[in-house]
């Protein structure tokens, strides 16, 4: 928390959790406050808030809602309407109460889904094939920044020691940001996100979470409903977060998003080959999967730092230079999953995981998780320039 030292005397506005807390406090009288979210046009989370008569009992109860497309770089100026579809909602750990987080799909008004909404087609191939009752569980690792976009604890004009004391460091000058960290893995289970761990990583001010196992499309929504939190709880601390695969060139390790996958038949006695015979589709459409696994994966995918190299498909087990990792453990037994270590951080988790449904799976007519999601985007993209941060 920024501290708030000379309120009284300093007309500079300090975020202060203290005075916030008496408002917190107040009877809503028994209306509900719903914080609509979505994902914008350069991957990064927007939202805004409606007040609702009463809690709602289900999603399905939730109305649909709209913004200004044209300000998010979402929509042309002259038909900028967006609209936002409910699709899982959240206690909201922020409000407390009956307060909910909402995590939306955005529609276009012809009905179509918008150029960034990459769940549409993954729901549809995903709900296609879900007699295989997919789980997956997502890796996510992220690095804090100050305000001025050095990571948080490094020297002012300099570097840190070389890595090694850091990953899953104990100690002053081995990790930073512990606090944010905290506050966040508490907020997600608060909002009901399945988040199974955290650990601090090789690089200092480099964290993980893992959100999983969840089933089919709700990884998605509840990872993408972490990003949200976690950006929330860092504006709260004065700090940035970055899921720039490679925030610092050189000898630091970049970040990933390690997608690991199961469906019924690898978990159950005998799903080692079912296992295998899904390397071979992977290995099959690596070109494809590396184009939505994530912008800048080039600058992380090297070969070193525990990555395999950009351009071939590999795996193995127990191999972290592989591009993907079977667990020796579930080699040794036979069944279980696969751990997916191409994904970059910044990747969208409704493409990775609606592609290696659609790659190990087949495709599903009208849903094309890999090709028309693009070919939209470039469309607007022509319309409307987009800000990548
Ligand atoms: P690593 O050893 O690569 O650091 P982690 O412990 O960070 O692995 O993450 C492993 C992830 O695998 C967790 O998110 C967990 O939920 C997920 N997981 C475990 N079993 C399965 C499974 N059968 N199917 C899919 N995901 C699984
Ligand atoms: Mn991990
Ligand atoms: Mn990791
Ligand atoms: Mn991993």
């Amino acid at each position: 928390m920024l501290a708030n030292k000379n309120s009284q005397a300093d007309p500079v506005y300090l975020s202060n959790t203290a005075n916030l807390e008496k408002y917190l406090k107040l009877p809503q009288r028994g209306s509900v406050i719903a914080e609509y979210v979505w994902i914008d046009a350069s991957n990064g989370v927007r939202s805004k808030c409606k007040t609702l008569p009463k809690k709602p009992e289900s999603v399905s109860e939730l109305p649909e809602w709209n913004f200004d497309g044209s300000s998010t770089g979402q929509a042309p100026g002259d038909n900028s309407d967006v609209f936002l579809r409910p699709v899982s909602m959240y206690p909201d750990p922020f409000r407390l109460g009956d307060n909910i987080l909402v995590m939306c799909e955005t529609y276009m008004s012809d009905g179509k889904p918008n150029a960034y909404n990459f769940r549409h087609d993954a729901a549809v191939v995903m709900e296609k094939h879900a007699k295989h009752e997919f789980w997956f569980g997502l890796e996510q690792e992220y690095t804090l920044l100050d305000t001025t976009g050095w990571p948080y604890g490094w020297p002012k004009n300099g570097f840190p020691a070389p890595q090694g004391p850091y990953y899953c460091g104990v100690g002053a000058g081995k990790v930073f940001c512990r606090d944010i960290v905290e506050a966040h893995y508490k907020a997600c289970m608060y909002a009901n996100i399945n988040i199974s761990g955290t650990n601090a990583e090789v690089m200092p001010a480099q964290w993980e979470y893992q959100v999983g196992p969840c089933e089919g499309i709700t990884l998605g929504d509840q990872l993408w409903m972490s990003r949200f939190l976690l950006h929330r709880v860092a504006e709260e601390f004065g700090a940035k977060i970055t899921f720039n695969p490679k925030p610092i060139p050189g000898d630091w390790n970049g970040a990933g998003l390690h997608t690991n996958v199961s469906t019924k038949e690898m978990r159950e006695k005998g799903g080692m080959k079912h296992i295998e015979k899904a390397m071979e589709s992977l290995a099959g459409r690596h070109k494809e999967h590396m184009k939505v696994y994530g912008e800048g994966n080039e600058a992380r995918m090297t070969g070193a730092h525990e990555t395999a190299s950009y351009d071939k498909f590999t795996w193995g087990i127990a191999n972290r230079g592989s591009s993907v990792r079977v667990n020796r453990d579930v080699a040794e037994k036979g069944f279980g999953y696969f751990e997916d270590r191409r994904p970059a951080s910044n990747a969208d988790p409704y493409q990775i995981t609606g592609m290696i449904v659609e790659t190990i799976c087949g495709k599903v007519e009208g849903a094309d998780v890999f090709s028309s999601s693009q070919q939209q985007q470039q469309e607007l993209e022509m319309v409307v320039p987009v800000a990548k941060p």
